[in-house]
């Protein structure tokens, strides 16, 4: 379905962006991984989707609050594996704190890499999907670009920023065969949550099924996890006709979380 095509999934080397990474090649696109790790680890990864899926992988460690490697970063794809059909930008970070206490060294970074690396990314791909009149700007926001938190300041107000410019993009580009949209998941089941759980029975003297439910689910209705799979299909549905007249939308996937 989508051989041929270049796709790029920032943050690619762990949870949510791995598993669109894996998604995309399946349905046969080209990949840029990105990311930070274990170099043994990535490289794995790399080679094993060329192997299982037939694809051309290759991995950029662009750190993507540094603007002029971000320009590097696609003068590279461009001569490696052409332009980039299909954007998905996936890389973030949270950091959690009153705002009076927040590191303003924290809030420029969560602000440089959950919001102001979507801009520069969007900006570079944009000329190429509209010149060809087909391309797919996949933003992996959260819950929190809908509602708040309290002591996440930084990552709710770029998640928020996220929701607009997505609109935006979608206005701009509409007619150019171009279709941006974010998916908003609630809690994901990641190795890191599942630390987070273990960790905070352990703290609070309560079972980790409490800590599921009454802590971590306290906002998800369904008090069930999202999967870091259901996030990677659903992302690839967006990349196909069946989405095509999807535009400009902030996608929930999160058991009801902000219905409430
Ligand atoms: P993760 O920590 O497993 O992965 C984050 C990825 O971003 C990693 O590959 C990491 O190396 C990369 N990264 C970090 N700093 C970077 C930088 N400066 N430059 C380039 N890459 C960098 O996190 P995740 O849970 O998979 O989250 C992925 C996205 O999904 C984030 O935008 C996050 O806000 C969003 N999200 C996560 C959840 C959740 O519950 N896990 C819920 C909603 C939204």
């Amino acid at each position: 379905m989508l051989q041929g095509k270049t796709s790029l999934v920032t943050g690619s080397t762990s949870g949510i962006g791995k598993a669109i990474a894996t998604r995309l090649a399946e349905a046969g696109a080209n990949l840029v991984i990105n990311g930070f790790g274990d170099a043994t680890e990535i490289e794995a990864f790399r080679a094993s989707l060329e192997k299982d899926f037939g694809i051309k992988a290759i991995y950029l460690g662009t750190d993507l609050t540094d603007v002029s490697a971000i320009d590097d970063m696609f003068s590279e794809i461009s001569a490696k594996l052409g332009a980039v059909d299909i954007l998905v930008n996936n890389a973030g970070i949270q950091h959690v704190s009153p705002v009076e206490d927040f590191p303003v060294e924290k809030w420029d970074l969560i602000i440089a890499l959950n919001l102001s690396s979507s801009f520069h990314t969007t900006r570079h791909v944009l000329p190429h999907m509209k010149s060809q009149k087909w391309g797919r700007i996949i933003n992996i926001a959260s819950a929190h670009a809908l509602v708040a938190s309290p002591y996440k300041s930084a990552y709710v107000a770029a998640k928020h920023g996220i929701a607009g410019f997505t609109k935006t993009v979608a206005l701009e580009a509409a007619k150019d065969g171009v279709r941006c949209n974010a998916v908003c998941p609630g809690y994901v089941h990641t190795p890191l949550v599942d630390g987070q759980i273990a960790d905070t029975a352990k703290a609070r003297g309560i079972s980790e099924e409490d800590v599921k439910n009454n802590v971590i689910l306290s906002a998800q209705p369904t008090k069930e996890f999202v999967t870091v799979e259901q996030v990677a299909e659903f992302t690839h549905f967006l990349c196909t006709p069946a989405a095509d007249q999807i535009n400009g939308t902030l996608m929930s996937m999160d058991g009801g979380w902000v219905a409430q």
